[in-house]
């Protein structure tokens, strides 16, 4: 349940930032967790080709293994690493970030090393040499459109995965410059494509967080009342069944309070609509200043009736604050400019009785019927059901 929240306007733009927020977040990091986890399982793949291709398995040397271990450590690392659950704080999101990018670069550096180290070991552009360069230009072609969320992280990535290669193709001893100078080229064309890739992204997420808040301030605005600013009648049919069976379950006091204003025709008849509205209003905001909890409900479910509901709540209790609304509305007269109006209300208040009531709906009767008694016995009156 949400509190009645009445003139609270100015919270809206907050909760929808911070939602906003939250979402970009969660996506960006759930993409770059996803996009991060396959990274390594490619590096071993690759590796293995390298190995075979180059035919540097015969040297049965121990330490070939090492690298499939640390890729094969990094894997566990980044699926270890899981994104933050939502409603993460901004510093939290981004040292989850930091922790990411330093798997992601660790990865990129050792791929970029073995790149160069196998250029360099093999001499002429054969074989391995291919493998590893191709499985380099896919990794990095790669990291430059999955990582778009994270432009120059993604630069230095694509930077520890090419720029060993380039520095090994440029010694004049391999004499295989050409090759160096297509893949700074290569590497220039990726950081290009990086941009326009990153800008993309981000259009792309402001026009899903955009859809987002519209679809979150149009929920919010059917479930409000225009007038005060309250839950409405649509509100108060989702809350209160939902408040019901929870409460069921645990067979735990609830109360709910029926209020309607007395004679109040004859307010709008002398005084006229506009000021009618502004009572509407001034009540709104009496009943919304004794909604002190959290789980407190106030709706304005129809013309001049409203209801409160009070979790946990005993029928003593909830007797007690009725008449203090009551009380409260009775002894101060609203002004409008020079104009005094003095207002009272009719309350039917009661809890859910777990013997007798079988739905929400009979107890919503049984408070409602305690209002029409209420006017009964002459109005401004509190009755108990
Ligand atoms: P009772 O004491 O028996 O409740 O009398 P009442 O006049 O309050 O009750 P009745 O149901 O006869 O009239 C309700 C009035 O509430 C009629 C209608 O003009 C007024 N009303 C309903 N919605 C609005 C509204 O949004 N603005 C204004 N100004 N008046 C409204
Ligand atoms: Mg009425
Ligand atoms: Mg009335």
């Amino acid at each position: 349940m949400t509190q009645s929240g009445a003139p609270a306007k100015n919270a809206i733009p907050v909760t929808q930032t911070l939602e906003a927020q939250d979402y970009r977040h969660q996506r960006m990091s759930h993409e770059l967790y996803q996009h991060a986890l396959i990274g390594p399982v490619f590096y071993i793949l690759g590796y293995v080709l390298v190995v075979i291709v180059g035919g540097f398995y015969r040297e049965g040397s121990w330490c070939l293994v090492f690298p499939i271990v640390a890729f094969a450590l990094l894997w566990w690392l980044r699926f270890r690493h899981r994104p933050l659950e939502k409603g993460a704080s901004l510093s939290d999101y981004r040292s989850w970030y930091c922790h990411q990018w330093a798997l992601i670069l660790m990865g990129a550096l050792i791929w970029g090393l073995i790149s160069g180290a196998v250029a360099y070991l093999e001499r002429k552009p054969e074989s391995a040499v291919l493998v590893s360069l191709i499985t380099t230009i896919a990794m990095s072609a790669a990291a430059s459109q999955t990582f778009a969320m994270h432009p120059m992280q993604s630069r230095v990535c694509i930077l520890f995965f090419l720029l060993p290669s380039i520095m090994v193709f440029a010694l004049p001893a391999l004499q295989l410059r050409s090759i160096s100078i297509t893949l700074a080229i290569y590497s220039a064309y990726l950081m290009a494509n990086l941009s326009k890739c990153s800008k993309e992204y981000a259009q792309q997420l402001e026009v899903e967080i955009e859809l987002i808040s519209s679809r979150a301030e149009l929920a919010r605005m059917s479930m409000t009342d225009g007038l005060t600013g309250l839950q409405n009648r649509l509100s108060y049919e989702q809350v209160w069944p939902r408040a019901w069976h929870g409460a069921a379950r645990k067979k735990e006091a609830l109360a709910l309070m029926m209020f309607d204003l007395d004679h109040f025709k004859a307010i709008n008849d002398q005084h006229g609509h506009m000021i009618g509205d502004a009572c509407l209003r001034h009540f709104g905001q009496v009943l919304h200043s004794f909604a002190r909890r959290d789980s407190d409900f106030v709706a304005r479910i129809g013309g001049e009736e409203f209801i409160m509901l009070l979790p946990a709540t005993t029928v003593e209790a909830a007797q007690m604050i009725a008449e203090k609304i009551r009380q409260n509305l009775a002894s101060t007269p609203c002004f409008f400019g020079q104009i005094e109006v003095r207002m009272t209300v009719s309350v039917g208040v009661g809890t859910v009785d777990w013997d007798a009531d079988f739905e929400p709906q009979s107890s919503f009767s049984r408070i409602d019927h305690a209002c029409y008694l209420a006017k009964n016995a002459g109005r401004n009156c509190v009755v108990t059901a």
